[in-house]
């Protein structure tokens, strides 16, 4: 429930449970605000992908796109 609040105003967001942190995303986003996280990890052990500035989001999808898990969801 809380992470549905703070998602409210989000147009990136990452399951982050599904990344693996291959970091293609952080390739493929034309804005250079989607990033590794370097501190949290998910149960599985990895870093995962996060956007650092939800504002410049110009919800193009193409980190959506480049995700070979699906782990990106795109607000318009
Ligand atoms: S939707 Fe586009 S601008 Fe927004 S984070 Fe993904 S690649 Fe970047
Ligand atoms: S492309 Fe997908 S799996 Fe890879 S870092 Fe980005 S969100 Fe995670």
């Amino acid at each position: 429930m809380s992470n549905e609040i703070c998602q409210e105003n989000m147009k990136m967001i990452v399951d982050t449970q599904r990344c693996k942190g291959c970091g293609l995303c952080t390739f493929a986003c034309p804005k250079k605000i989607v990033e590794i996280e370097k501190q949290e990890r998910n149960d599985k052990g990895y870093f995962y992908a996060k956007c650092i500035d939800q504002n410049q989001c110009i919800s193009c999808t193409r980190c959506a796109i480049m995700c070979p898990d699906c782990a990106i969801t795109i607000r318009k």
